[in-house]
């Protein structure tokens, strides 16, 4: 019997689908059509009998390749790429609810996110309920019979709060209800949802998978029947299709995503630890860090704490003095990227909620989320230092 191949070797191979050259490196398809040998296979692919390609708002060879690897990756059955994110995110909820059904969300959700789930679905007369993902009785008491999904983000962006995934979707299947995880800051390395008990994973490839900040790009893995299903149904039709470009490019980023994530992972820490023993930081959050709130479940559902590390400031002023005084990571918004990012929540990303709804999610003006990037570790910390003297 032949040993099943790890993670890092499937990254490198599978899904490569090569034509004709014998090309070593996977062929970019630019191209919206396909032409068909005769009227009966046009017939035959657009009745479905014949599974090949029709048009490139459904399905692209390179596309293909792109979502077979990340399935591979996340052990799913199926998977489906999207333009971003948050294309991912609304054909996950619109292709999947209608009028009268009821949505229970963790209230720690990415902005767009709690824009869809507070704001979009509510006018479809979709009913939403947001409650503390880390408490299971208000999830619990959440269900309604008219509940179809439940989703969470764990870790959350930006204060890196953990939620059970597989009390959640226990809770979830419990009520006749599916569980969506936005695994984006665990990174598909980290955390399996669906080992978990998830129904469906959700990623903005445009972080990690992408993992050097240069297009956009998104996924819903999961069960066949719904993927190539009510998902395949409604972006056949709703158009968020996935540029064959960007597929190609985060293709070739799989083959390096566990290089980059346990090296990022392994800074982050270093900076946690850092950050942590420092008289100036008030709270420094990382799920692998002993001292983190829920550091026993983190590391029951996580292989690693992840990329991304949280910390607060005395205040505004010492946060901007902080951020402005750093030479090496960049003042920016994404993450994931081999460059170190920082961010300051409360006048950026988080800007316009308002300031009661921040502080609930412990979003303090002197909160700084920190993307950990891949440079050197010691070249980072000194960064920091200097952060730490300005901040005063
Ligand atoms: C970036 C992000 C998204 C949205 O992804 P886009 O590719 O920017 O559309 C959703 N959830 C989380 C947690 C993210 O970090």
């Amino acid at each position: 019997m032949t040993k099943p191949l790890h993670p890092r070797t499937r990254m490198i191979h599978d899904g490569s689908d090569r034509r004709g050259f014998g090309e070593m490196s996977e062929a970019l398809y630019l191209t919206q059509g396909f032409a068909y040998d005769s009227a009966e296979t046009a017939e035959a692919r657009f009745d479905g009998s014949d599974p090949g390609y029709v048009y490139a708002r459904y399905g692209n060879p390179t596309v293909g390749m792109f979502e077979e690897r990340l399935a591979s990756l996340e052990g799913a059955e199926a998977c489906f790429a999207m333009a971003s994110g948050m294309a991912a995110v609304n054909a996950a909820m619109f292709s999947q609810l209608k009028a009268g059904d009821h949505v229970v969300a963790a209230r720690a959700l990415f902005g767009s996110c709690h824009y869809i789930v507070d704001s979009l679905l509510p006018r479809f007369g979709v009913q939403t309920t947001l409650v503390d993902g880390r408490d299971l009785d208000q999830w619990r008491a959440a269900m309604r019979g008219e509940t179809k999904l439940c989703f969470l983000e764990s870790p959350s962006n930006p204060t890196l709060e953990i939620i059970d995934i597989a009390a959640v979707a226990e809770i979830a299947h419990a009520g006749g209800a599916k569980l969506i995880v936005d695994n984006v800051f665990a990174t598909p390395c980290f955390q399996h949802p669906l080992e978990l008990g998830a129904d469906l994973v959700m990623y903005s490839t445009t972080k990690h998978i992408d993992g050097q900040g240069r297009c956009l790009g998104g996924a819903l893995l999961g069960d066949a029947e719904t993927i190539r299903g009510p998902v395949m149904e409604y972006m056949k039709h709703t158009g968020a299709a996935l540029s064959p470009f960007n597929a190609w490019v985060m293709l070739k980023g799989l083959e390096t995503i566990h290089l980059r994530c346990d090296a990022q992972a392994r800074n982050a820490e270093a900076i946690a630890r850092h950050l942590s023993a420092h008289g100036a930081v008030k709270r420094a959050l990382y799920p692998a860090l002993p001292d983190h709130p829920q550091h026993d479940l983190a590391m029951r559902q996580m292989e690693r704490g992840g990329t991304v590390v949280a910390l607060e400031l005395a205040d505004k002023r010492a946060a901007f003095a902080f951020i402005n005084a750093l030479k090496i990571a960049k003042i920016s918004n994404n993450l994931g990227d081999a460059k170190t990012i920082v961010t300051h929540p409360t006048t950026t990303t988080h800007q316009r909620m308002t300031e009661d709804d921040r502080l609930a999610l412990g979003i303090t003006p002197g909160l700084i989320r920190m993307s950990v990037g891949l440079e050197d570790t010691d070249d980072l910390l000194a960064d920091i230092d200097r952060g730490l003297a300005a901040a005063g």
